[in-house]
């Protein structure tokens, strides 16, 4: 019997990962914790049999008296007292860096949705996962198609990596349609059912730049070889490329219950109800992105390349751009134009502390509401 807590339990991959953990007699949920929604999370904590329950925003866990750990603390010490084997971290933004850290430093496992968290404190979390000699258990689809690709290969057999992109709603746009593209628009993603932070990165593409820098942290890879690849079906996850001139592709229906079944009974495999493949129905189409018209990509590149705290500030400042223009006060290209501008402010220095890395988010969240008001 393996125990997992699962942060972020009310949202899309948090459910999806209830439903797998119900299902599966060797796997039971023992924490859930949510931002705000109170009642939903009650209703999870019921279904599930879960009596440790944490609610991240103070203001709602106020008003829940029923539920006593509350904030940032609440959630670090549900996932102490949790004890779990493996903590599933599927909050949304940084505001699960602490969270993933906690997670290895009390002796878990971690399966990781939060690739802000990644993206964010990279050189933080495989030190404190090296320290504590624990797994990070790549639950983006992407990077758990790469980790079964990659197999054990020996290092020096890999030529790159190659990760699949969509293309979001927008593919195919110009720069110029793409100035009055609306929310609504953006919202409804061709073949992937997500979150709304993560929908709209993947019309920007910069889910995919934060996929980047995810897979150079899981995997140890350089930047210059790991490559995107938009393929529209989306049935292609990954691919890796040996340097005998294989590739090895992972191949599959858009589905999440997949790659979260796999990191939650790894090394094992367990049955799931995702329905399968008809190889006659496939058509398997690959296009090289636009950097042109998609900027967040490069964008996302050049910080991680740069390094340190630069992807941090990238991912605020992404957040907060998002935000924005989710609440219709930032049109489409301002992400990339916000983005731009915050990264051009901060200079990036190297990891040091979880203290530093919260505070470079922190001031790349000040300067992008700055960079939104003059966008807007
Ligand atoms: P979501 O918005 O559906 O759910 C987010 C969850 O996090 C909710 O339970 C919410 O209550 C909680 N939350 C929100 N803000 C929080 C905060 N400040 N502090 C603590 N908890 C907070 O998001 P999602 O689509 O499930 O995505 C979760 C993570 O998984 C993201 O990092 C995303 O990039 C990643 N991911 C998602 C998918 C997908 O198919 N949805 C695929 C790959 C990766
Ligand atoms: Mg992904």
């Amino acid at each position: 019997m393996k125990t997992v807590a699962v942060l972020g339990a009310t949202g899309s991959i948090g459910t999806q990962a209830l439903e797998i953990i119900g299902d599966h007699p060797g796997l039971r949920a023992v924490a859930l914790s949510a931002h705000r929604d109170a009642a939903s999370l009650a209703a999870l904590a019921a279904r599930h049999d879960v009596s440790l329950v944490a609610l991240t925003d103070a203001d709602a866990a106020r008003s829940a008296p029923g539920i006593p750990l509350a904030g940032e603390q609440g959630l670090l010490e549900l996932v102490r007292r949790s004890d779990a084997d493996i903590v599933l971290n599927a909050i949304v933004g940084a505001a699960g860096l602490r969270a993933t850290l906690a997670a290895l430093e009390a002796g878990a496992d971690l399966a990781l949705a939060n690739k802000e968290s990644l993206v964010a404190g990279g050189p933080l979390v495989t030190a404190a996962a090296r320290r504590a000699g624990r797994m990070v258990l790549p639950v983006d689809s992407e990077h758990s198609a790469l980790w079964q690709c990659l197999g054990d290969a020996p290092p020096e057999t890999v030529e790159s990596l190659v990760i699949t992109a969509s293309g979001g709603p927008f593919r195919g746009l110009s720069a110029a349609d793409l100035a009055a593209v609306t929310p609504e628009q953006a919202l409804a993603h061709p073949t992937w059912s997500m979150g709304a932070k993560i929908t709209i990165d993947s019309a920007t593409l910069m889910n995919k730049g934060l996929e980047v820098i995810e897979a150079h942290f899981l995997f140890g890879m350089p930047y210059e070889r790991i490559e995107v690849a938009v393929h529209p079906q989306s049935i292609v996850h990954a691919m890796v490329r040996l340097r005998d001139g294989a590739l090895l592709a992972h191949l599959g229906l858009p589905d999440m219950r997949v790659p979260i079944s796999y990191a939650l009974t790894y090394p094992n495999r367990a049955e799931t109800p995702a329905p399968r493949l008809d190889l006659a129905s496939l058509t398997l189409e690959f296009a090289p992105p636009d950097p042109g018209v998609f900027r967040c990509l490069a964008l996302a590149r050049a910080a991680g390349e740069a390094g340190g705290t630069a992807p941090c500030a990238l991912n605020a400042a992404n957040e907060v751009a998002v935000s924005a223009f989710l609440a219709g006060g930032l049109p489409f290209p301002g992400i990339a134009d916000v983005v731009e501008r915050v990264l051009g402010q901060i200079e990036a220095a190297p990891v040091e502390s979880v203290d530093q890395v919260l505070e470079t988010d922190r001031l790349a969240r000040r300067l992008a509401t700055d960079a939104v008001a003059v966008a807007a």
